[in-house]
C-alpha cells in the first residue's frame, strides 16, 4: 500500500483513539473519518469494533461511493453520511460523529444550540443548525443516504468552515474540520458548548444570545486571514 494510505489509516485511527479517550463515545458508538483527497479514499472506523481492539490496519478504505477498496471488515454503517459530506464540501478532511450526551439531548429536543458566549463563538459562526425530519420513504429506501441528504441540505446556505459541525435531528452531532483529529477537536469542543448552553438555559430560561459584535470577533480572533490568536506557524 502506498505510504500516503498507510499515513490516512493510522491518522484515522489515532482520531477514533482520541474520541475514545475524550470520553464522548461509549461501547462500539461514535466513528471518525479521514479522506485522501489525492487518492479519492475516504479511510473509516469498521462497524461494531471496540476501539480497545482496533488496529490501524483495521480501518476501511473506501471510495466516494462507498465501495471497500482496502480492508477486511466492513466499514463503519454510517459510511454515506461520511462520503455525502466529503463529496459536497470539498475542503473538510475528516468527520466524527458521536451520541455525546448534551449535544444528543439538543437533537433530541430538535433544537439548535444558540450563541450564548465567546466559547461557542470560538468555534462555530452562529447558532449550531438541526437537521429536518426523515420521510418515512427516504428512511425505507435508505437512511444514511438520506441522513447525508439532510445534513446537506441543512448546510446548503453555511459555510462548513465556519460552522463545523451539525446536529441530526433526534439522533446526534456531527462535526468535520481539515483532518479527522481537527473534527474530533470540533466533537469536543461541541459538546462543552452544548453543555454549557443547557446549564445556562436551565439557570436562566431567557439567557441573552451573545451580541453578534462579539461573536464575530471571537470567531475571526482564531480564524480565517485575521487570525492572531495563538502563535504563527503552529497549529
Ligand atoms: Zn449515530
Amino acid at each position: 500500500m502506498e505510504a500516503d494510505l498507510v499515513h490516512l489509516r493510522e491518522s484515522v485511527y489515532e482520531a477514533n483513539m482520541m474520541l475514545k479517550r475524550s470520553g464522548l463515545t461509549v461501547l462500539t458508538w461514535g466513528n471518525v473519518s479521514g479522506i485522501d483527497r489525492d487518492s479519492g479514499l475516504i479511510g473509516i472506523k469498521p462497524s461494531g469494533i471496540p476501539y480497545e481492539q482496533m488496529r490501524p490496519e483495521d480501518i476501511v478504505l473506501v471510495d466516494l461511493d462507498c465501495h471497500v477498496k482496502h480492508g477486511l471488515l466492513r466499514p463503519s454503517s454510517d459510511t454515506p453520511i461520511h462520503a455525502a459530506l466529503y463529496r459536497q464540501f470539498g475542503a473538510i478532511g475528516g468527520i466524527a460523529h458521536t451520541h455525546s450526551r448534551y449535544a444528543t439531548s439538543f437533537a433530541q429536543a430538535c433544537l439548535e444550540i444558540p450563541c450564548l458566549g465567546t466559547t461557542h463563538a470560538d468555534v462555530f459562526q452562529g447558532p449550531v443548525p438541526v437537521t429536518r425530519a426523515l420521510r418515512a420513504a427516504e428512511v425505507q429506501a435508505d437512511y444514511e443516504q438520506a441522513t447525508g441528504t439532510a445534513i446537506v441540505e441543512r448546510m446548503s446556505m453555511l459555510d462548513p468552515s465556519t460552522c463545523p459541525g451539525i446536529l441530526v435531528r433526534q439522533h446526534g452531532p456531527f462535526t468535520w474540520g481539515p483532518s479527522a483529529g481537527a473534527a474530533v477537536a470540533n466533537s469536543i469542543a461541541l459538546e462543552e458548548i452544548a453543555a454549557m448552553a443547557a446549564t445556562a438555559l436551565a439557570l436562566k430560561a431567557d439567557t441573552p444570545l451573545l451580541s453578534q459584535h462579539v461573536a464575530a470577533k471571537h470567531f475571526s480572533r482564531r480564524h480565517g486571514s485575521t487570525a492572531y490568536y495563538g502563535q504563527p506557524g503552529r497549529q
